[in-house]
């Protein structure tokens, strides 16, 4: 199965795409985890990274898909995966696009999780004080939060209008559980 995620900062992909990852089995890959995990590297890329990333603005397309197009590549992700925070871009967008067609992969599922900027600020700001995540404070937020509405969200308008028949929107609002028992529902349809 091959599904990419959407959803604002703080929309919870990432407990979603985990729970989705234990029980289909197929890996969860979150280009914002590997960007953190990049960081401890002590190399040129991790002081760029570290820097980008803790002013909530976008790490180059290069680096992503790069990133992205080797992983999707590698063994663990033959029987699928499930993409978290890419494409984000919309060079990303046509580099994932003409990925997929050149190696012959098809998307099963593209879910877009919703919520507003107000349940976003307030969850991060939450998620702040037991995570100690360098761009959770609220300057940075908001930056996040724009920079998601005018480079991510017309993103995932495009798979709504071209991918219709595998597009689902699910409410972000409600409770963990509630959330994933909808995707789950969408899943096994
Ligand atoms: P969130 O979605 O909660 O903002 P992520 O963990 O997905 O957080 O990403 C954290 C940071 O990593 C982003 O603010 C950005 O700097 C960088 N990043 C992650 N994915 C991408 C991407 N596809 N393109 C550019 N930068 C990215």
């Amino acid at each position: 199965m091959r599904c990419i995620l959407f959803g604002p900062p703080g929309a919870g992909k990432g407990t979603q795409a985990n729970l989705l990852s234990t029980f289909f089995k197929i890996p969860h890959l979150s280009t914002g985890e590997i960007l953190r995990l990049k960081q401890n590297d002590n190399d040129n890329l991790s002081k760029i990274l570290k820097e980008i990333m803790s002013s909530g603005k976008l790490v180059s397309d290069d680096v992503l898909n790069k990133i992205v197009s080797e992983k999707l590549l590698t063994a663990e992700c033959s029987e699928g995966f499930i993409l978290d925070g890419y494409p984000r871009t919309s060079n990303q967008l046509y580099h994932l696009e003409s990925f997929l067609k050149n190696n012959n992969f098809s998307l099963n599922f593209v879910l877009n999780i919703k919520l507003s900027d107000k349940v976003v600020e307030r969850r991060i700001i939450h998620r702040s004080k037991t995570e100690n995540r360098e761009d959770d404070n609220i300057e940075v937020i908001r930056t996040r939060i724009k920079t998601y509405n005018f480079e991510t969200r017309p993103i995932s308008e495009y798979y709504r209008e071209k991918y219709q028949n595998i597009f689902f929107e699910i409410d972000g609002e409600q409770e963990i559980a509630k959330i994933q028992s909808d995707i789950l529902k969408i899943l096994k349809k």
